[in-house]
């Protein structure tokens, strides 16, 4: 007997029939033999929606409060998926995360899993009930509701999988796998059969929202199997698993964007040992992580220096009033921000071992006539920041260019 832990994602969960082809799923895979645990995320839609009447109340809400509203999302899907199995025959109960009992950490918004007890889960299963479990929601120390940022009823699952030492974790979606970029944006994007830990991993800090970071930094470290697949069809998915060679013989694997950063630049700041230092510590002090950064010394005045680092939008709301006052102590004549930005990104293992990756990437997007902004790398990745006009442009430059386009169907 297997045991398998099942993940159905907002629009798998979006009305009441797809809620009804949820619990007929469960109820097949526990037909075959399998001890099943689902996770629901919230309806589609409805995530967005609580948070919006927290931001109708005041403009910056409390993060404990947001959580509190935040996640009755995932109870309510709960509710409905344990009644729907239930209506089809079966046996289910529904378990929120303080009765599984995820325990948190105390960062309200973005909570990290510190552990999880799963006896209840297990009592269930061995009652002969299908386990439904709220994604996305923990409990901290002190007994508050948190959740774990958006996307984490993905976190949920595989934390959850790897915990009972589950056989698998499909993560169920409405694209029926992990594709060469968002087959959303770009037409020619291909589904790929297995991917790397490791290049998931990238592609989903670089903005493929398909898993959220933290699942797949879980997965990696606990060696569970993700299968990524559609709720829709039966079709075979994306497996995400350990390296091998033969997936280190593709340069790029996938292309990413992320629409979520935001540039800072400070003018003419001093330039003398210790500034960038002064400026980065202030900012790390509050929490907020920056992504790129430049700085610049041959700035208009002497003995002065330009600055330009990323920060993420919803972080920058929060860091202006610090950005501002460290600047104005290390002397800048100005602090400006801009929005409209994207990072588009290029991810594969192959990287290591190829050169001239980093070129072609500013070739293909200069014969687009796209000026990038600022450019990062790491071992298996390169990322450029250009206008957020040339967002689709961009993506399927680079997708294309690489040669990660479906061959064309035949005639
Ligand atoms: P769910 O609600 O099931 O968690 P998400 O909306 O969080 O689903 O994630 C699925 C979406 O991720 C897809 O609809 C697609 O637009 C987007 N996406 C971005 N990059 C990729 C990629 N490389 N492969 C597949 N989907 C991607
Ligand atoms: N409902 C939450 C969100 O929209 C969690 C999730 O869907 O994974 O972010
Ligand atoms: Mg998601």
């Amino acid at each position: 007997m297997a045991l398998i832990v099942q993940k159905f994602g907002g629009t798998s969960v979006g009305s009441i029939d797809r809620i009804k082809n949820v619990a007929r799923r469960c109820l097949k895979a526990q037909a075959e033999g399998n001890q099943v645990v689902v996770i629901v995320s919230a309806m589609s839609g409805e995530t967005n929606r609580l948070l919006g009447l927290a931001h109708e109340v005041t403009k910056v809400p409390s993060a404990r409060e947001m959580d509190a509203i935040a996640a009755t999302g995932e109870q309510v899907a709960a509710g409905l998926t344990a009644l729907a199995i239930e209506a089809e025959g079966g046996k289910a109960r529904s378990l929120l995360g303080h009765q599984v009992r995820v325990l948190t950490d105390g960062a309200f918004t973005k909570a990290r899993i510190r552990a999880i007890d799963h006896s209840k889960i297990q009592s269930t299963l061995e009652a002969g009930e299908i386990a439904v479990v709220a994604g996305f929601q923990g409990v901290d120390d002190d007994g508050n509701i948190t959740t774990l940022g958006r996307g984490g009823s993905d976190t949920s699952a595989v934390a959850i999988a790897a915990a009972i030492q589950a056989d698998a974790c499909e993560i169920f979606t409405d694209v029926d796998g992990v594709y060469t970029t968002d087959p959303n944006v770009c037409p020619s994007a291909r589904k790929i059969e297995r991917i790397s830990y490791e290049e998931m991993l990238e592609l989903a800090s670089l903005g493929a929202k398909v898993l959220q970071i933290r699942s797949v930094e879980i997965a990696m470290k606990y060696q569970v199997p993700v299968h990524v697949r559609s709720s829709f069809s039966d079709v075979p998915g994306t497996w995400v698993t350990g390296e091998d060679k033969s997936l280190e013989e593709v340069v790029v694997a996938g292309v990413a964007y992320d629409k979520n950063d935001a540039r800072v630049h400070l003018v003419g700041v001093l330039d003398k040992p210790g500034v960038v230092a002064e400026v980065f510590s202030a900012i790390a002090e509050k929490n907020i992580s920056v992504d790129m950064i430049i700085q610049n010394a041959t700035s208009n005045t002497e003995g002065r220096a330009d600055v330009t680092f990323t920060v993420s939008k919803t972080d920058l709301v929060r860091a202006k009033p610090f950005i501002e006052e460290v600047a104005a102590k290390v002397g800048a004549s100005a602090v400006k921000y801009d929005d409209d930005i994207v990072k588009v990104s290029i991810v594969g293992l192959g990287m290591r071992s190829h050169a001239g990756v980093a070129a072609k990437m500013f070739k293909l997007l200069a014969n687009e006539g796209i000026n990038i902004q600022a450019i990062s790398t790491s071992e298996i990745k390169v990322s450029c920041i250009v206008h957020q006009k040339y967002t689709e442009l961009a993506v399927r430059t680079l997708h294309d260019g690489f040669g990660l386009a479906a061959p064309a169907a035949a005639p």
